[in-house]
């Protein structure tokens, strides 16, 4: 499976289902992805094939989930694509809605719950974190 930026220079290609695969409402994700939330998978790095393209990056605390995050960016039109969590030393974390191709499987979980746009409804069997 393939995750593309917008404009196409940048791609990761994985080999494997994420291990872990959500969505957060936090206001950092929303200002991430411009969107109402997130959605992220989160890969073994040994499941990474090969990255093609230029990226970008940038390391912030992340004050909601207490850890510290370097995000990769397309320098040419500004996606996010990839990450890595300080807490999270073998994952890396990928854009879920980048895979656009082949899709990604149905998430089962919702973090920063309680930041939620009031219109967001989820699937009642998804685990919920309000924090
Ligand atoms: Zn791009
Ligand atoms: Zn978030």
């Amino acid at each position: 499976m393939t995750a593309t930026c917008a404009c196409g220079q940048a791609s990761i290609t994985v080999n494997a289902q994420p291990k872990m695969l959500g969505v957060c409402h936090c206001v950092n994700c929303k200002r991430r992805t411009g969107s109402a939330f997130g959605i992220s998978a989160y890969f073994e790095k040994s499941d990474v094939v090969s990255q093609a393209g230029g990226t970008q990056k940038y390391t912030f605390w992340h004050d909601a989930q207490a850890h510290e995050q370097e995000r990769h960016f397309c320098g040419k039109c500004g996606t996010t694509l990839f990450w890595f969590v300080s807490t999270l030393p073998d994952q890396v974390g990928i854009a879920g809605g980048c895979f656009v191709e082949q899709g990604l499987a149905e998430p089962n979980y919702s973090v920063t719950d309680g930041k939620r746009e009031p219109w967001v409804t989820l699937p009642s069997r998804w685990a919920v974190w309000a924090e």
